[in-house]
C-alpha cells in the first residue's frame, strides 16, 4: 500500500491544468481557512487525503451538506459522490437521522455505562446478517480492524497476518505494510514510526495469486493467525475479486487453522446490508464494520461467532475497550440509518440507480474510444483510465493515469461535481442523488472527459 499511500498524499499538485473552457470556481474563502489550518495542522488538514495533494487547487472547507448536495465555504454548490468517503449511504444530512440524533442528544451526550441504544443497534445487525453472532462496537474503522487483528492472534495463539497488497485497512501498526519484491514477502513499513519488527509479523501478497498464498502458507506452516482481505478492495482503486478466488481463500484458512477476516469498513452495508460476505455468499471468521454503521457519527465494530467472541474481554483474554464505545448519540444515528436501509427494495433501487448512471458513462466513453473504464459494484463506483477490461491487482492500475484524474477533477469541479480527491479513491451513490442529479451530473461528467481527452 506505500506506493499508493505515496501517490495519495505526496504527489505534485496544484500547478495549472493549462486551457479547460471553463473558469476555476472561486475558492477564495477556502483558501483564507487553509492557509490558517495550517498553522494548526500538519498539513493543514485532520486526515492527509483532504489536503488535495493530488488534485488541483486548495482543498474546499465545506460549509453545509443537503441530500447529496455540498456547498463550500465560497457557496459553490456540488452533487457529492464522496459522501464523508461512504458513511452517508441516505445522503447528507438525512432527516431520520438527524431526528434520532437530536432526541437522543437531549439526555446526555456520553455516560460510560450500557445503554438500551447499544442492545438496539447491535440486534438490528445481527438479525439481519446471519455471519456474526455477536459484536463489539467501537470507534472508527482502524479501530475494529486493530481489534479484529488482535482477537484473531489470540484465538489462535499465532503471531503473523497476511495481508495483500492494494488493501487498506486503516493506520493500525501491523497493517500498515507494503510488500517487499519476491512472490511472499514480509511487509516492509509503509510508514515511519512503524518498528520493523512489527512487519516482520505480516506477510504481504498480491490480490488474485493463489500461488502466492500456497507458498506463504507452506512457508509459515501454522504461524498464520488470520488473513484480511477487503472482499471489495475499494481504497485503491476498486480491485474486484473474483468469487472463486475469494472462496479459496476461505478453504486455505479452514485448512490450515486460520482466520479470514474480511474488512468490510467500506463493504458493509453498502453493496447490501450482509455486505461482501452476503453478495459472495462466504462467511469468513471475523468481520469489521465502520463508515456506515454510524449514519455519519465516528462507529466501528467487529463481530464474529459468539465461540470466537467470547475471547473477547470480559468473557476471555483479548482485551479491548473504549471510553466512548457505544456512545448513545453515535448508536442512535447508526440506528436511524441502518433502519432506512432495511426497507424493502432499498438496496435493488440504488443499485439499480448506480449501474444506469455508470453504464451511460461508459457508453459514452466507449463511443468515443477514450482510454476510460467505468467499474462498479452495487453503489461504489471507480473511474479508470485505463483500457484493461479488468483490474484485479494493484500492479494492474497504471500510476501515470493519475495525470488524467488530477483534471479530470478540475474539470467536474468547476462544472459542480464533487470527487474524492485522488484518483485511487472510489465514488459513492446515495439514496439521496435523484435521477436529476444524477443527469445534470452526468452531462458535467461528458464535458469534463472531452477537455481531459481533447489534450494530448
Ligand atoms: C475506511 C477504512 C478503514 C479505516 O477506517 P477509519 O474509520 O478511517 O479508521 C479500514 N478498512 C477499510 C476497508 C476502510 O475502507
Amino acid at each position: 500500500m506505500f506506493e499508493s499511500i505515496k501517490k495519495k498524499f505526496t504527489a505534485e499538485g496544484n500547478e495549472s491544468a493549462g486551457s479547460t473552457g471553463k473558469p476555476d470556481i472561486n475558492r477564495e474563502k477556502s483558501a483564507e481557512l487553509y492557509a490558517k489550518a495550517k498553522t494548526f495542522f500538519p498539513g493543514g488538514v485532520n486526515s492527509p487525503v483532504r489536503a488535495f495533494k493530488s488534485v488541483y487547487g486548495t482543498p474546499l472547507f465545506i460549509k453545509r451538506g443537503d441530500g447529496c448536495h455540498l456547498w463550500d465555504a465560497d457557496d459553490n454548490q456540488f452533487v457529492d459522490f464522496c459522501c464523508s468517503w461512504g458513511p452517508l449511504i441516505l445522503g447528507h444530512n438525512n432527516a431520520k437521522v438527524r431526528e434520532k440524533v437530536i432526541e437522543v442528544m437531549q439526555n446526555g451526550m456520553s455516560f460510560g455505562a450500557p445503554t438500551a441504544l447499544e442492545n438496539e443497534l447491535a440486534e438490528l445487525i445481527i438479525k439481519n446478517n446471519k455471519f456474526i453472532e455477536k459484536i463489539r462496537f467501537v470507534s472508527s474503522g482502524t479501530e475494529a480492524v486493530m481489534s479484529a487483528i488482535r482477537l484473531a492472534r489470540g484465538y489462535t495463539k499465532r503471531d503473523k497476518i497476511l495481508k495483500f497488497e492494494g488493501c487498506y485497512h486503516g493506520h493500525t501498526d501491523s497493517l500498515l505494510v507494503k510488500a517487499g519484491s519476491g512472490l511472499v514477502t514480509f511487509g516492509e513499513t509503509s510508514s515511519a514510526g512503524v518498528p520493523k519488527s512489527f512487519a516482520d509479523e505480516t506477510i504481504v501478497v498480491a490480490l488474485n495469486d493463489r500461488e502466492a498464498v500456497q507458498k506463504a502458507f507452506e512457508e509459515f506452516k501454522d504461524q498464520i493467525a488470520a488473513i484480511i482481505i477487503e472482499p471489495v478492495p475499494a481504497n485503491n482503486g476498486l480491485i474486484l475479486q473474483e468469487k472463486e478466488y475469494l472462496q479459496y481463500l476461505r478453504e486455505i484458512c479452514t485448512q490450515n487453522g486460520t482466520l479470514l477476516i474480511f474488512d468490510e469498513v467500506i463493504s458493509g452495508f453498502r453493496i447490501g446490508f450482509e455486505g461482501a460476505a452476503g453478495y459472495y455468499q462466504i462467511k469468513p471468521d471475523i468481520l469489521t464494520y465502520g463508515k456506515i454503521i454510524g449514519g455519519g457519527l465516528p462507529v466501528g465494530a467487529y463481530g464474529a461467532s459468539a465461540e470466537i467472541m467470547s475471547n473477547v474481554s470480559p468473557d476471555g483474554g483479548v482485551y479491548q475497550a473504549g471510553t466512548l464505545s457505544g456512545n448513545p448519540v453515535a448508536m442512535a444515528a447508526g440506528i436511524a440509518q441502518l433502519s432506512e436501509l432495511l426497507r424493502m427494495g432499498f438496496y435493488r433501487d440504488l443499485n439499480n440507480k448506480t449501474e444506469e448512471f455508470t453504464e451511460a458513462i461508459q457508453r459514452f466513453a466507449t463511443a468515443r474510444n477514450y482510454k476510460f473504464k467505468v467499474f462498479t459494484i452495487g453503489s461504489i463506483f471507480w473511474f479508470a483510465f485505463t483500457d484493461k477490461e479488468a483490474i484485479r491487482n494493484a500492479d494492474d492500475i497504471d500510476a501515470s493515469s493519475m495525470e488524467k484524474f488530477k483534471k479530470l477533477h478540475r474539470e467536474l469541479l468547476n462544472r459542480g461535481v464533487y470527487l474524492g480527491p485522488s484518483g485511487y479513491e472510489v465514488g459513492f451513490i446515495s439514496s439521496a442523488h435523484t435521477k436529476i442529479d444524477l443527469e445534470k451530473a452526468k452531462r458535467a461528467i461528458f464535458d469534463s472527459l472531452e477537455v481531459v481527452f481533447r489534450e494530448k
